[in-house]
């Protein structure tokens, strides 16, 4: 269906629900749909199962998949946690809603989704992660973590102050965004649901029911573990995220006392140790100890130990992952329970990509595919067909379009992302995008220089426009963007017309040159 139809449709709902009696209304209200999104921090495609993952399972995850559609081309406007939520929220690039790095001050006063679908009618509830440093604005209901929060016996602030609850975190905000559905006011009025997790964002503390997971044998390495940043812009080889020389021994890989900091001299306590319980340490100890017993003995050295590191971070991860799934799979349950699912528009999705070992590295922020790309799964009975994938080009700022395009309400102009429900039935419009824009600002840990870019459907041009320097990827033929073809004859008539695609972006979102 065409956006235009989409618009008409929820303009004659308005137009119905003016002139309706109350019942009508009602009934009207009724039918405008549920949405949940569930929404996690650092979760990459490459730990998805629908998403083709080699080194895991997502059963719950893969039920969206099975009974929805998989977007498989979805990037965010900027990869890291704060920025990517505030282009979700506005529908906006970071530079519209002037959110570019974490530090930046969020104006909480612009035009939001939720306070939009809250003047609707809808319930509005947030429960997890927000990480805007404002009080949220759009929620009859809102419970949040202090910051980044924590996976152990984490804070929660409230409109009425700040609680400590008990437990680990993904279970916690579960068990809320639960409480939360089953008790919401008005449960005649169509919901909006945000649960975001925590999870899987460094340190990856796994909770006590996901400790022995992969306990027996190795995660698959990904190819590129040890790649060597050749071919590619000089200052790559500068990064400060790498597995083999930044990860910290008590702090992200739960080694304590080994008195080896990494290459920038640190090795930072694990935060999560200092909040836990005497029982939870007890559990806690008792998973990782004698893997940390037997590293201690062996004195690993080179490339063994960098293997070492990544299987001891991957596995990690992926408990942290599993979590989340579960709680996937239990929201979904409490949905076909009740009888919601049938009109609830159920959609996972999370902050930005990661890197899981690929370049040697962890973390995110560069415009390479495994941090830029976003999961995007939407599940919606009787509108999205079932089973299906679409590549078309996808952005988190067409998420703000998308839910108020679903809820009928119309969608402001100064929204820069649009609606995704044309794509939902398997058709891509004509004249949907052919590139995204890109632009990663901050200045700070990991030693990530400012860069932006475009990417279309097979090429990717980035600019480091502080060094002028620049960097274009064929991805159809090197897909791990191992090879800057920027100064390859071959492919000037490429970077040419990139180079146009960038200018044509910037001036379509009015970008101002840095
Ligand atoms: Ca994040």
């Amino acid at each position: 269906m065409e956006r235009r139809e989409f618009l008409t449709a929820g303009a004659g709902l308005a137009l119905a629900l003016a002139g309706a009696s109350c019942s009508l209304r009602e009934r009207a209200a009724k039918q405008r749909p549920n949405i949940l999104f569930i929404f996690s921090d650092d979760h990459a495609v490459q730990s998805i199962g629908a998403c083709g993952s080699v080194i895991n399972t997502t059963p719950n995850i893969d039920r969206l998949a099975g009974e929805g559609v998989t977007f498989d081309r979805c990037f965010c406007a900027n990869s890291i946690c704060a920025p990517s939520r505030a282009s979700i929220l506005t529908g906006k690039h970071s530079h519209a809603n002037g959110k570019k790095t974490n530090g930046d001050t969020f104006d909480i006063g612009q035009t939001l989704f939720p306070a939009l679908m809250q003047q609707a009618g809808y319930a509005t509830a947030l429960i997890g992660k927000w990480h805007l440093r404002a009080e949220p604005r759009g929620f009859d209901h809102w419970e949040i973590l202090p910051g980044q929060g924590s996976y152990y016996n984490p804070d929660f602030m409230t409109a009425e102050g700040t609680v400590r609850r008990e437990g680990y975190v993904t279970e916690i905000i579960t068990d809320r965004s639960l409480d939360w559905l089953r008790n919401r006011p008005g449960p005649e009025r169509p919901f909006l649901l945000m649960c975001q997790h925590k999870a899987p964002h460094r340190v990856w503390a796994p909770g006590p029911g996901q400790l022995d997971l992969y306990r027996e044998g190795e995660i698959p390495e990904p190819e590129t573990l040890f790649d060597t940043w050749d071919d590619r812009v000089e200052m790559l080889k500068e990064n400060e995220m790498t597995i083999a020389r930044h990860l910290m021994y008590d702090y992200d890989l739960k080694v304590p006392g080994l008195n080896r900091p990494d290459a920038l001299g640190r090795d930072f306590k694990n935060p999560e140790y200092a909040r836990m319980t005497p029982a939870q340490r007890d559990r806690w100890d008792a998973a990782y100890k004698q893997e940390n017993d037997a590293f201690r003995s062996m004195n690993l050295s080179g490339k063994a130990l960098v293997r070492w590191k990544y299987q001891r971070y991957i596995k990690d991860y992926l408990r942290c992952v599993a979590a989340v799934d579960e709680s996937v799979g239990r929201l979904l349950d409490y949905l076909d329970e009740t009888g919601l699912a049938g009109n609830t528009i159920v959609v996972y999705s999370s902050d930005q990509g990661f890197y899981l070992g690929e370049h040697g590295w962890y973390d995110k922020r560069w415009m390479y595919e495994e941090s830029f790309r976003m999961p995007f799964l939407i599940r919606w009975p009787g509108h999205a067909a079932a089973g299906t994938r679409t590549a078309a080009l996808s952005q988190n700022i067409d998420f703000a379009p998308t839910f108020l395009d679903a809820a009928g309400i119309r969608i402001p102009g100064e929204m820069q992302g649009m609606s995704l429900l044309p794509l939902l039935r398997g058709r891509t419009p004509g004249g949907w995008r052919d590139a995204l824009y890109y632009h990663y600002y901050e200045k700070g840990e990991h030693n990530v220089p400012p860069h932006e870019g475009a990417r279309d459907r097979r090429y990717k041009l980035i600019h480091y426009y502080e060094q002028d320097l620049w960097e274009l990827f064929d991805l159809e033929t090197d897909p791990r963007e191992l090879h800057n073809r920027y100064r390859d004859p071959a492919y000037g008539d490429i970077a040419a017309r990139m180079h146009t695609t960038l200018d044509r972006l910037k001036k379509q979102y009015a970008v101002p040159e840095e």
